[in-house]
């Protein structure tokens, strides 16, 4: 145990723990940063905390030997690993039969999802050495899911090639053998506008590319389709552009036939397959029509028109509803018109085509969220019952996007950027809550140490009545027009002395920021400048009732299945459904609360460089990362504390034979009586404080002088 502290691999290695720098200064830690990721050593501790920078190529530190050499060992015995984490959020587990979390954070492309995935692998590794065949099932299943849900989940951005365009929190569930028996998957807010529009060199969602080039030459006639990407609206942008993903299923001719298997082994019917291929050639279809105003005739009024009915013909084909009602779905709307009397509406083009976009982004989210469902229904822990089979446990992982700062920013980077808030602050929430936990627990006596708490951030976001978000629901609740405009002065009113919040209104002589447009936050990570543009829009997140009720009389169940609010008639329909940003506000503190009643283990991620080359590191790029994940603060709260804690019998059967009072057994009377005879004797009583179980060790110095004089005598 602790052979990492020995310095094993020599100082030219670098500190394999921040905790062990001599100096803490941002210098230093970027120092050894450094150091170590020139050496391909990715991977340096704070503590129990991970801390993990993206190699950007394969490096050989992964696999079966890899894992054998992790399984069952203590943290620090081995040089610092994701699977170490892994093992030991799984063993906390097992013997302690508590729930773990293993949080992973850092920005877009620093490595989060191949950290889960990392982390997946070696619990599956780990795990059910009987092969019993319902836990391989569910083993199997939780390793597939993977590729099915980054097919519709990821797409290729400019910042990373296979980047999770939503979060993700999976729990697995094991029974008291420590054998994964189920799990599940929750889903935070699908970046459902990039199925309409996305930057120049960036995709789509993967699965439009994969079903346009992965499918076979009947299978796409079937479904309306040519094979390239560049002929429709939705997938035009990034039509030139591959999957640029470095893996086996780096094309997505591949990629269609290993998440279509995928789809097949887990468990997903061959009807289920072609109703999804169904709505996404569906979707393609819809982002082609286009509306022109027809001309008056007569007495005729002037009305509406799609320019190319025989694509209004597929959509209608493919989501199996009349061709007449999606026409009349696409051209206007029905009201209510007080009572049950219901009038017909004509949209203007400009309607038409807002209602007929609102359409293609709600039925991928909802084609999203029914995967995602599936999947949990086929993860459902099965015929377990309490009484007989005792508590399940969980772990659960959560791989979610990072603070996120873009040229232009919207209400998704403001979701996100809420989203980190609320995590930092529960990060400094568990560290310092476990730590004090622990030494009030063994009565030892410790000083908290000042750390920047962010709540005041987090409370300018969600407060109830004042908040940002609830400002905005306000003015998303008005009736008549509302612009964002009005939305922005409305927050100017109320937080004009806010420390955190301002706008190019509250500082007129500040021209990073537009009049009219911009508000910014002072997040704990960073200043953000965001543009109201469109947030009002987003957040209503409407869709006509219509098109609800035209996909729930779909003929097709599995379509059918995601429209249940399409049951509704307009005149029923009174229920101002929630918006998009209290709807994610009460997930975050959903989450965030499932987070706190677990032992939470983290894995902090940086992004070596926007390039994505192997083995550059740039340090200005590192280093703002370092400042926002805090990890310098964690540093300093680790050595105010201490660095390790042990039993004392645990600790006393590692040195005692270092000390002649205890070798080969001490007669002291109690294990703790015999522990400080031997710190005594070593002279370093100084450093370490006595709890009622354990013995805590302030600093590393002293770990290394034990372990050296137990080295002198072996
Ligand atoms: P994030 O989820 O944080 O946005 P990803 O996990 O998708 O980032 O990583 C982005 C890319 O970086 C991956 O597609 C892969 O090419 C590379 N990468 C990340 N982690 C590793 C690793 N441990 N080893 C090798 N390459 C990696
Ligand atoms: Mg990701």
């Amino acid at each position: 145990m602790l052979a990492y502290l020995r310095d094993e691999e020599g100082p030219e290695y670098g500190k394999p723990d921040f905790v062990l720098l001599d100096q803490l200064t941002m210098e230093d830690f970027m120092k050894n940063l450094q150091l170590r990721f020139e050496k391909g050593r990715i991977y340096t501790y704070i503590g129990e905390v991970l801390v993990s920078v993206n190699p950007y190529q394969e490096l050989p530190l992964y696999g079966p030997e890899a894992i054998a050499k992790y399984q069952g060992r203590e943290l620090y015995e081995r040089p610092p690993h994701l699977y170490a984490v892994a093992n030991g959020a799984y063993k906390a587990m097992k013997r302690r039969s508590r729930d773990t979390c293993i949080v992973i954070s850092g920005e877009s492309g620093a490595g989060k999802t191949e950290a889960s995935k990392h982390i997946m692998q070696y619990i599956a590794a780990v795990t059910n050495p009987s092969q019993r065949a319902e836990v391989e099932r569910v083993k199997d299943v939780l390793l597939k899911s993977t590729c099915v849900l980054e097919a519709f989940g990821n797409a290729r951005t400019n910042r990373n090639h296979n980047s999770s365009r939503f979060g993700k929190y999976m729990d697995i569930n094991f029974d008291f053998k420590g054998d994964p028996v189920g799990g599940h998957i929750h889903s935070y807010l699908l970046e459902k506008s990039r199925v309409l529009k996305q930057l120049v060199g960036e995709r789509n969602f993967h699965a439009f590319y994969q079903l346009l080039r992965g499918s076979e030459d009947e299978e796409l006639q079937g479904l309306h389709l040519e094979r390239n990407p560049a002929l429709y609206n939705f997938t035009r942008q990034g039509a030139g552009l591959s999957m640029g993903v470095h893996n086996a299923l780096d094309n997505d001719e591949k990629s269609h036939r290993a998440v279509t298997e995928a789809m097949r082994i887990i468990g997903f019917s061959p009807e289920e397959v072609e109703s999804i291929h169904h709505i996404l050639a569906a979707i393609l279809h819809l982002g082609n029509i286009e509306f022109v105003e027809t001309e008056k005739d007569g007495l005729q009024k002037g009305g509406l028109a799609v320019t190319d009915e025989t694509l209004v013909g597929y959509v209608a084909e493919l989501t199996a509803t009349p061709k007449d009602l999606v026409l009349r779905t696409l051209l206007a709307r029905t009201v209510a018109s007080g009572g049950r009397e219901v009038i017909e509406k004509g949209h203007t083009v400009a309607e038409a085509s807002y209602a007929r976009d609102a359409c293609a982004k709600a039925v991928y989210q909802r084609l999203f969220e029914w995967v995602v469902n599936r999947i949990n229904g086929i993860m459902e822990p099965r015929g377990r019952d309490p009484r007989r089979d005792g508590k399940d446990t969980v772990i659960g992982v959560l791989d979610i996007y990072g603070f996120e700062v873009l040229p232009v920013n919207s209400f998704e980077q403001f979701c996100i950027n809420y989203c980190n808030e609320k995590l930092q602050q529960l990060f400094i929430r568990l560290i310092l809550k476990q730590e004090q936990e622990e030494y009030e627990r063994e009565g030892i006596a410790w000083q908290s140490i000042e750390y920047f708490n962010n709540a005041t951030i987090v409370e300018l976001v969600e407060r109830p009545h004042r908040g940002i978000l609830a400002v905005l629901d306000e003015a998303c609740s008005t009736a008549g027009p509302i612009t964002d405009r009005i939305f922005l002065q409305t927050l100017d009113t109320h937080h004009r002395h806010h420390p955190h919040y301002s706008s190019r209104q509250l500082c007129p002589t500040d021209k990073t920021m537009e009049f009219g447009r911009d508000f910014r936050i002072k997040h704990y990570a960073g200043d953000v400048t965001y543009s109201v543009e469109g947030f009002i829009d987003k957040n209503r997140d409407s869709l006509f009732q219509d098109f609800k009720r035209l996909l729930y009389n779909s003929a097709d169940p599995t379509l059918r299945a995601m429209w249940p609010d399409g049951q509704q008639d307009i005149t029923e329909v009174t229920k101002r459904p929630l918006t998009a940003g209290t709807l994610f506000k009460n997930s975050m503190v959903a989450l965030v609360e499932n987070l706190a009643s677990k032992e939470p283990f983290y894995v902090r991620c940086i992004k070596p460089n926007e390039d994505k080359v192997a083995g550059r590191l740039d340090e200005d790029h590192c280093r703002h990362q370092v400042a926002y994940l805090g990890l310098l603060e964690n540093v300093r709260v680790r050595r105010a504390g201490f660095a390790s804690r042990q039993p004392y019998p645990r600790f006393l059967l590692r040195y005692k034979m270092t000390c002649e009072y205890t070798w080969p057994n001490h007669l002291l009377g109690s294990d703790r009586a015999a522990v400080s005879a031997l710190l005594e004797q070593h002279g370093l009583q100084g450093d370490v404080a006595f709890g009622h179980s354990k013995l805590f060790i302030r600093s590393p110095r002293t770990l290394v002088t034990l372990e050296q004089s137990r080295a002198r005598l072996i």
